[in-house]
This record gives structure tokens, sequence and C-alpha cells, in this order.
């Protein structure tokens, strides 16, 4: 049979949150590896008008400062200044301003190229750090003292053995399957339209959250002038918009959108996702846990499901400081309970949000016109909401929530 390589970690999955935990545990002296599907392949470095993006909040970019990394993300990030949320067809509007709190940005909006690539080059030469591309999670057995993993790679089988298996393996993760965990699926029978666009008149680092009746649709500011364009539209409809031609496309979006930017003068290549919130029943198992997209999917309205995945991080980074034994019962409880409390209050934060702004009640229509109207004129409660979107908590915990690198335990 196949040789067994030991481990203290083995992370499943190599997207944003395998890779940036990976680069979390950087200056600790435990032995990881990082397993993902995809082969090692050169990814483009030029920037490409279609490029996909994601925003960042406060929090998040405090947790790369304290791992070093942000000032290499931030010579790519759009600083998000306002945030203006509005309804179509209604009067009230909110604007979230980041002078109100006293803060240079509410958020960043960086291309996954740009954070893909500063995580993958942090990554290369790290002491420690064993990566396995193109191998994929096949089994896995865990007894007290270890969790043994098959993995299948070009190459053949191995069979890797560690304290502790961290699945980071996205929305269908097959190490949630293998632990047998159960999941709350909810489909919102509404898809997201993906696609990045021009308007006439400068974004000025605005973002924009506009509530429609076929769904939210959220525009983030890019480099050259680009918005970055979640539009979500009830399946049937987004197949029709999906088969638009370029200009009748821009017509369908200043529909929804209004003019506040002028006309949308371009656009780029669309794409079209099914949205799910999924929330599975535990976080760990034997020697095991999950985080990010594995162990919770939200709707992408309020930008927040990297944001929640790295806390998932932060927190895990904090608690490989404090416990001997990277794969302890208390190590796994410590995390869950957690987790489960701030993954379960942003799923709520962004379903409510998707509940409240569809329901096609005319009474709640106005009272919702009514809210935003009042919620711009109290700074105190405006400030509690830009908080949360920001990725401020208040039973966070460690260091690298407070932007403080993790001190390394001596084991
Ligand atoms: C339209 C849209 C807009 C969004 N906008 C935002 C935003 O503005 N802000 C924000 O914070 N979040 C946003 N999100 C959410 C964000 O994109 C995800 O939360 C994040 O990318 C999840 O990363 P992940 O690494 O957990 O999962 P993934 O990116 O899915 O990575 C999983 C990795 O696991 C690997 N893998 C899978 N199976 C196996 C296996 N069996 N063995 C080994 N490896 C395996 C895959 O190759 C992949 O590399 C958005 C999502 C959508 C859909």
């Amino acid at each position: 049979m196949k040789h067994t390589k030991e481990f203290d970690i083995a992370i499943i999955g190599g997207g944003l949150v395998g890779t940036s935990l990976a680069a979390a545990l950087a200056h600790t002296d435990l032995r990881i590896a990082l397993i993902d599907a995809r082969p090692a392949s050169s990814k483009p470095t030029l920037e490409d008008y279609d490029e996909r993006s994601l925003a960042l909040g406060y929090g998040s970019a405090r947790i790369y400062q304290a791992l070093g990394l942000w000032s290499k993300i931030a010579t790519a990030a759009t600083p998000i200044q306002t945030v203006h949320v509005s309804e179509k067809g209604r009067l009230g509007v909110t604007r979230l301003n980041a002078s109100d709190l006293d803060s240079n940005a509410l958020g960043y909006v960086v291309t996954l190229r740009h954070l893909g690539s500063v995580l993958d080059s942090s990554l290369n030469h790290q002491a420690g750090l064993t990566r396995f591309q193109g191998a994929r999670l096949q089994h896995l057995e865990a007894d007290g003292e270890a969790i043994e993993i098959s993995i299948v790679t070009d190459q053949g089988p191995l069979s890797l053995r560690a304290a502790l298996l961290a699945g980071a393996d996205g929305t269908q993760s097959m190490t949630r399957t293998l632990l047998g965990i159960e999941q709350q699926d909810l489909n919102y029978q509404q898809h997201a339209i993906i696609a990045n666009v021009t308007p006439e008149l400068p974004h000025k680092n605005q973002a924009f959250e506009r509530f429609t009746p076929d769904g939210p649709l959220a525009l983030l500011p890019l480099t050259n002038n680009r918005c970055a364009l979640v539009c979500t539209q009830r399946p049937e409809d987004a197949a029709r918009t999906m088969h638009l031609s370029v200009a009748a496309f821009l017509r369908d979006l200043n529909a929804r959108f209004g003019y506040r930017l002028g006309r949308f003068v371009r656009t780029g290549k669309r794409e079209c996702y099914p949205l799910n919130l999924m929330i599975p029943e535990r976080l760990t198992g034997q020697r095991s846990l999950l985080l990010g997209n594995a162990a919770h999917t939200l709707h992408p309205v309020a930008g927040q499901g990297l944001n929640l995945a790295l806390r998932d991080v932060a927190l895990l980074a904090q608690l490989l400081t404090q416990y001997t034994d990277p794969g302890s019962p208390e190590l796994l409880t410590h995390y869950a309970t957690l987790r489960m409390r701030d993954i379960r209050a942003t799923a709520q934060y962004t379903d409510g949000l998707v509940r409240l702004f569809t329901h096609p009640s005319n009474l709640l229509g106005h009272l919702r016109g009514a809210g935003l109207i009042l919620l711009d004129r109290l700074p105190p409660m405006k400030r509690q909401i830009a908080r949360i979107g920001m990725g401020e908590r208040r039973y966070l915990y460690g260091r690298l929530f407070l932007g403080l690198p993790t001190e390394p335990l001596a084991r």
C-alpha cells in the first residue's frame, strides 16, 4: 500500500479560504498539507475587463493586515467611501459614509485574481507547508489520535495522517459529506447575474445596494470606472436577461438601477449563478472542522461570504496558538461554539434583508421606504448597521481581529 505522510493540519481546498488559512499559520511551527483539486496552473496576471471581484469589509482588511498581506492586497483594492441603499419605485434612501465612522473606507473591492495571487505567492517557500495540487479528497477515517485521509492525485493515490482536518472545500464539500454532516438548504429561487459594467458618470467610490421587486442589485466600484454588478432575478427572468443583446442588457440595467450614474455604456461577459443558503447542522466531527463556503453559503446580497470565512480563519488561527493538540475535542468545541453564533447571525442578517425587500406587501413597501428615510436621519443606528456590514461583531475573539499577529505557541 501507499506511504503515509504525517501532518499537524491537513487543509482540504485551496480556494481563497484554504489559502488564507495556510497563510494565517505561516508563523507557526505546524506541519501543514494544503490539498486542492485544481491543478497547478499559471494564472493570468494582467487586468482583464471581465475579472471577478468581491467586497472585503474593514474587518477583513484588518485580518490580512495582521498577516502582513494587506499592503500587497491594497495596491489593487478600490476603497468604498459610501454605500447607497435604495428601493426601486420608493422614495427612501440611506447613505452610509466612511467619514461617519471616522474610517478611511467602509470596505474594499478586490479582484479574485489579485487576492488569489497575493495569497498564492505568500505561500511559496512557506516553511512547513506541503501543497498537493490536482489532488482530491476521497476518504477519511478518524480515531482518537489522528485522522487518516486518502487523496487521489495524477500520480496515484496517497494517504496522509493529520491531527486536524480543516475542510475548506466549498459549498459541495466532500469533507462535509464524508463526515456525515447534514445541512439546512434553502433555494432562494433566484439567480445572480454577474458582469462588470461601465457607467457614463464617475462612480466616485460609491457602492450601491438597490432593492427591486425581482431581487436585490448590487454595484461595487472597481478600477478604471468599472463597476462589478450582482443582479438577482427569478430564474426564468435571469435566463431571458442572459440572452439579451449588449444594448438591450444595458437598457434593462438602467431600467432596474435608475440613472444615478448616468447611462451604462459598456458591459463585459455575463455569468449566472443559482442562489442558496446553506448552513450545516454542526461544524465539527472527530478531529475535523469546516470553514468557508463548506461551513456556510449565503446570498451574496450584502457581500458577506468571504468576510465571514475570514473570521473562521482568524478564530482557528487564534485557537491553534492556545491548544497544544490541533484536533483536540476542547479546541473543536471552542471553535464550533464561537463560529456557529457568528454564522447564524450573519445568515439571518443577509436572509432577513432578502426577505424584507422582496416581500410584495404594499404596506411593507411604504414602511421600508419610511425606514430608509428614518435610518438616514439616525446616525447612531446607521453606524451600527455599517459596522455589521464591515464585519465588526461584539463577540469576536482573538488577536487577528484586532489587526495583531498571533503569538506562536511553544509546542
Ligand atoms: C455572485 C457572488 C458574489 C459574491 N460576492 C462576495 C463579496 O462581495 N464579498 C464576500 O465576502 N463574499 C462574496 N461572495 C462569496 C465568496 O465568493 C465565497 O464566500 C468564497 O469565495 C468562498 O471561498 P472558499 O475557498 O470557501 O470556497 P471555493 O472558492 O469554492 O473553494 C473551494 C476549493 O476547494 C477545492 N475542492 C473542492 N472539492 C475538493 C476535494 N474533494 N478535494 C480537494 N479540493 C477540493 C476546489 O478546487 C476549490 O479550490 C460572493 C459569492 C457569489 C456567488
